[in-house]
């Protein structure tokens, strides 16, 4: 599923490709892939027929495009979701769901998702913030995020230090594979409580957090199935950089020792035995 270096490189494509440009006409080739609009499909083309995008946003995994009626247009890409910005000529794709033709006759915003689990939405009002995604908290990307909040937060949890990491009201932008990662580079199971957690180890947690998620960022993100594409249909190329995350077996880069996997609400989590050992309780 992308997390926030895939979400991020589609965003930046969006502002590239679609900010500034108006909505001609939207076509609904697939109802699943606007069911979280929930007046249906001929309500979510009327509000956005005819209507500018100001702008391209996020906040963690999720999207959305400011239009100029004061609505945004959100997107969630779930696990397969590619936002693509294609030329008008370019062969339809296989799962193509929505597409978006612009008054300038210019390259085509089309929405792909092979097993449509993501989808899009107009959101009343939602310009600035949309409703759907104020329970979502900043990510650590975002010149906002509240550090010493953070820490405390994640100490107040009484859960595993993974499972807070993911939790998208404490923290957002970050899943399964970048928790793996800034997890290994802390020396943190994932399984030890927040709460024995010192602050210096969260604040150090949260460095390696920003450090994993930005040389992601800088490489494109991670195509880990080849689903995840940017805009321009790019694969990101992090995967080749992963230290635990899809390694079990391989040699930790640190010790040597064979990365393990382990089972983790109802995915799985990869660790190093010696270098991230398990806490006599884990959580
Ligand atoms: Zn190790």
């Amino acid at each position: 599923m992308p997390e926030l270096p895939e979400v991020e490189v589609v965003r930046r494509g969006l502002e590239r490709g679609v900010a500034g440009r108006t909505i001609e006409r939207v076509e609904v080739h697939h109802a699943r892939a606007v069911r979280r609009h929930t007046a249906g499909a001929d309500d979510f083309t009327a509000l956005l027929q005819g209507r500018a995008v100001l702008g391209a946003q996020r906040r963690g995994k999720y999207l959305w495009l400011p239009l100029d009626s004061g609505d945004a247009l959100t997107g969630h890409l779930g696990m397969s979701g590619q936002l693509l910005v294609q030329p008008p000529e370019a062969p339809d794709q296989t799962h193509l769901r929505l597409r978006f033709t612009f008054t300038d006759g210019g390259r085509e915003l089309r929405f792909v998702d092979q097993r449509t689990f993501g989808g899009l939405a107009v959101v009343a009002g939602g310009a600035d913030l949309p409703g759907t995604i104020e329970h979502i908290a900043r990510d650590p990307l975002d010149p906002l995020f509240d550090d010493e909040a953070f820490v405390a937060g994640l100490r107040r949890r009484h859960s595993g230090v993974k499972r807070a990491l993911l939790d998208q009201t404490l923290v957002s932008g970050i899943g399964n594979i970048y928790a793996d990662e800034a997890l290994w580079r802390a020396r943190l199971h994932g399984g030890r409580p927040t709460e024995a957690v010192t602050r210096p180890k969260a604040r150090e947690l949260l460095g390696h957090v920003r450090d994993v998620l930005g040389e992601s960022l800088q490489q494109g993100g991670t195509s880990f199935d080849a689903l995840y594409v940017s805009t321009e249909g790019v694969s990101g190329l992090f995967q080749r950089s992963l230290n635990t995350y899809g390694r079990e077996g391989e040699p930790c880069g640190r010790c040597g020792a064979p990365i393990r996997r382990e089972a983790f609400m109802g995915r799985s989590s990869y660790s190093c035995p010696r270098c991230q050992p398990r806490p006599r309780a884990p959580r």
